[in-house]
């Protein structure tokens, strides 16, 4: 007999996919907590920007650096169907610059915050990611980039 009701399944799922703790789960908590608002995948907008930002005509971009081709170590074209991959990704990128280009055209200020920011061996502290985010959203710069720490930086 199964004891677990569908909601619990699904409650228990979320948490062995360690959903809770996923670096882009972490931004948006600190970005709440810093009293910033916003409104998650706008499905009017181009792209479906992951969060947006109404009142600050601003939306923050969080990227996977393999679908989206990212130039860092988190990077790496498989091996096996490396041609499949690579139009794969490719389509992705000009989907993003399509998506990016109609933003700003409608007056939204874009962050692109880029996933080696949060995870990975390049990564910044937690505190950093979402105080330089902040300042983004409350700024008036019209484009930004977050990624992971490059080489020369150390
Ligand atoms: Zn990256």
């Amino acid at each position: 007999m199964d004891v677990l009701t569908r909601e619990q399944r699904r409650h228990n799922m979320s948490r062995i996919r360690g959903r809770d703790t996923k670096p882009e789960l972490l931004l948006r908590r600190g970005l709440h907590a810093s009293g910033l608002r916003f409104r998650l995948h706008a499905r009017e907008l181009p792209g479906r920007p992951d969060l947006v930002f109404p009142k600050y005509r601003a939306v923050v971009l969080v990227h996977g650096c393999f679908w989206h081709g990212h130039d860092c170590a988190l990077f790496k074209l498989p091996a096996t169907r490396a041609n499949f991959w690579a139009g794969k990704i490719a389509g992705n990128r000009q989907r993003d610059e399509r998506a990016a280009a109609g933003l700003t055209a409608a007056g939204w200020r874009v962050l692109t915050v880029w996933e080696c920011s949060l995870k990975g061996p390049a990564r910044l502290p937690l505190e950093k990611v979402i105080s330089m985010c902040e300042v983004f959203v409350r700024g008036s710069e019209r484009e930004g980039t977050l990624r992971g720490r490059t080489r020369t930086e150390s």
